[in-house]
């Protein structure tokens, strides 16, 4: 199971995929989380096998009490990922090396800033090279049918500094309006090659994994055969998502970004695992009551291995 700690709804970057965006809007939930409230979602991971904890946000590195929480967690031996995008000051670049035992990261590349500003490019560049030599470092691309790649040619100089590479849909949020429509789904899977072949010319060897999002039918065959060689995918859709937590300064978890403000459960009085499980299985409920004709008759639709459930719920939710 995954843990993702939302320890701040504040950023200094506006991603137009923000997955998050339904929460750093939302007036109802503190923007910070406090340290007592993070002691006690700690205390309610009761999986002693399983001891790592993902910080999020907004951008985690921006909560003013990031110390104290990085103390915390290391104290009660947990390991920690930061999911960052990167744009950090000197100060807080200095305090993160001193956990390098503790935290590895994975720092979002497809920022407005990173994209289009050189000098922060350059900036998370060397930041990634930075902690690349220390501990271990990913990064994450969330793509569109519409985006373009040419900033990834920088990446060379830091092929080496990265361990890991996520790619992501850009899941729309439930309730607002989507940004591409089914028949751009096909533009997907030429982005996805795209980026893949691009890290692998560039002599980027390691993992490449994908999140959630995903479809089958975003890719003609001869694209899925050259995908299931280079990345690690879990499942299409929402099948590559089973396990995941999210909660919130409010001290309420949901099971993914889209849904936040849809469904979410108070976590008190239970273990993560036992909530995580109840939303998992509301999510489920919410599968089975879709109505997606198209998919129905689609020889990949279904539930299981390799079986496609559709588009995004949120996405399916919003057309
Ligand atoms: S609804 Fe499914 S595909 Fe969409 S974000 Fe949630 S888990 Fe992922
Ligand atoms: S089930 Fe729907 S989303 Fe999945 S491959 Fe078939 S048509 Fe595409």
């Amino acid at each position: 199971m995954h843990i993702n700690i939302n320890i701040t709804n504040y950023c200094n970057q506006k991603c137009i995929f923000c997955f998050a965006g339904a929460e750093l809007k939302t007036e109802q939930i503190p923007k910070n989380m406090s340290l007592a409230t993070f002691s006690r979602i700690l205390a309610a991971h009761t999986d002693n096998k399983q001891k790592t904890i993902r910080l999020m946000g907004g951008e985690p590195c921006l909560h003013e009490n990031l110390s104290g929480f990085l103390d915390l967690a290391s104290k009660k031996k947990f390991q920690i990922h930061i999911f960052s995008n990167g744009i950090l000051n000197k100060e807080t670049v200095a305090l993160l090396a001193s956990y390098k035992d503790r935290v590895a990261y994975v720092f979002n590349i497809s920022t407005p800033s990173f994209q289009h500003n050189v000098l922060v490019r350059n900036r998370v560049m060397r930041l990634i090279s930075h902690f690349g030599q220390i501990t271990n470092v990913g990064v994450s691309l969330t793509i569109t049918p519409f985006t373009t790649t040419d900033y990834l040619e920088d990446l060379k100089t830091v092929c080496t500094s990265i361990h890991n590479v996520r790619i992501g849909v850009a899941n729309p949020i439930a309730g607002e309006k989507n940004s591409y429509s089914l028949k751009d789904f096909p533009r997907f899977g030429s982005v996805m090659v795209n980026i893949i072949s691009k890290l692998r010319a560039m002599g980027y060897e390691k993992h490449i994994a994908l999140n959630c999002g995903l479809t089958r039918c975003m890719f003609s065959t001869t694209q899925f055969s050259y995908m299931k060689k280079h990345v690690e995918y879990m499942g299409w859709s929402c099948f590559a998502k089973e396990g995941n937590i999210d909660v919130s300064s409010d001290e309420t978890a949901f099971h993914c970004f889209p849904f936040s403000r849809e469904y979410r459960l108070p976590i008190k009085g239970r273990s993560l695992e036992a909530t995580s499980n109840k939303l998992f299985a509301h999510h489920m409920q919410i599968w089975a009551q879709q109505k997606n004709s198209i998919c129905k008759k689609c020889p990949h639709y279904g539930f299981g291995a390799d079986r496609c459930p559709g588009p995004c719920l949120a996405f399916q939710h919003n057309q």
